[in-house]
């Protein structure tokens, strides 16, 4: 009998906030046993055709996808979109205004850090990102690291760069309703990511569910790193309360920098309908569109 195949549907390359470029992101993938890989970059596709083209030299199954930011009330959320076409003109277009807020929101974030006595930020964080189109508050967090300001990214975030803490500048995103638009307009599925990360009441996450069915939203993620066991097990119930398909990634950014890395997942349980049902089984390799 041969094992399941492995599904990572969520990581990050150089063209977002990861540490790998999509050719070497690919290739740790493979190494370490998935068979099947997404690549969903923040507000951004630009680097599915070198991961693409990667993956179909090793026989690595490769989806198309990216994660779209979006403000729902006061919190933001990730969308994933998996099985996009990139060269959707409306998809890109949002993408392109999506990411329009970033730059201005860097100055204000070095601003406020400058205003707590470090200076210099912004241009440190932007020496981090490879697409300056895309300044990330991870940058900014690598940046504090790299100058001693904290020990590495997640006391970064700890400290500063969280509603609250100082570094962290409001921004309102793309809603809700346009994001799951922009993914189905490019042929995509729209994924709640990451679904236990966010900070609302057991309520307001009750509405934020069925909103999300309800304007079309199509899975959600059980298994992320971002989730402990309950919280996994609680959006296994969800998931078949609400009739969503589930999906699962590591949410990889860099070695030493994530949860978890390609391969640490486990299985989806049985009980779920994987957000992979109907995809086609027979692609050898290349890309999963
Ligand atoms: P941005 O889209 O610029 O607001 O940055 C969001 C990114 O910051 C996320 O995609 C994560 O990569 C990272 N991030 C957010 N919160 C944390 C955290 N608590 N620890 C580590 N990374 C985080
Ligand atoms: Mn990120
Ligand atoms: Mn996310
Ligand atoms: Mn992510």
């Amino acid at each position: 009998m041969t094992a399941r195949p492995q599904y990572d549907l969520h990581c990050h390359s150089t063209a977002s906030d990861g540490v790998l470029t999509p050719d070497a992101l690919v290739r740790r993938a493979a190494e370490r046993g998935v068979d099947v890989l997404a690549l969903t970059d923040h507000d951004e596709v630009s680097g599915l055709a070198e991961a693409a083209a990667t993956a179909s030299a090793l026989g690595l199954r490769f989806v198309p996808g990216t994660e779209l930011s979006v403000s729902w009330r006061d919190v933001t959320l990730h969308i994933v979109g998996l099985r996009i076409d990139p060269a959707s003109a409306p998809l890109r277009d949002g993408m392109r205004k999506i990411r329009a807020g970033r730059r201005e929101r860097g100055m204000l974030m070095g601003e406020s850090l400058a205003g707590c006595g470090i200076p210099g930020a912004y241009e440190g964080a932007l020496a981090f990102a490879a697409n300056e189109d895309m300044l990330s508050r991870t940058h900014f967090a690598r940046f504090l690291v790299e100058s001693g300001q904290c020990r590495d990214v997640r006391e970064v975030f700890k400290r500063y760069l969280t509603p609250g803490k100082p570094g962290y500048v409001e921004h309102v995103w793309a809603s809700l309703r346009d994001a799951i638009g922009l993914i189905h307009a490019a042929g995509g599925q729209a994924v709640l990511a990451h679904p236990g990360r966010y900070k609302v009441s057991r309520g307001a996450l009750r509405e934020l569910l069925t909103e999300f069915k309800n304007e079309g939203g199509d899975a959600i993620e059980v298994l992320t790193s971002s989730h402990t066991e309950a919280q996994s097990r609680e959006f296994v119930g969800h998931a078949l309360r609400f009739g969503f398909l589930a999906s699962c990634g590591s949410d990889f950014h860099g070695p030493g920098e994530s949860w978890l890395d390609f391969g640490e997942l486990p299985p989806l349980p049985e009980a779920l309908t994987p957000v992979w049902r109907d995809w086609p089984a027979d692609v050898a390799a290349g890309t999963m569109r």
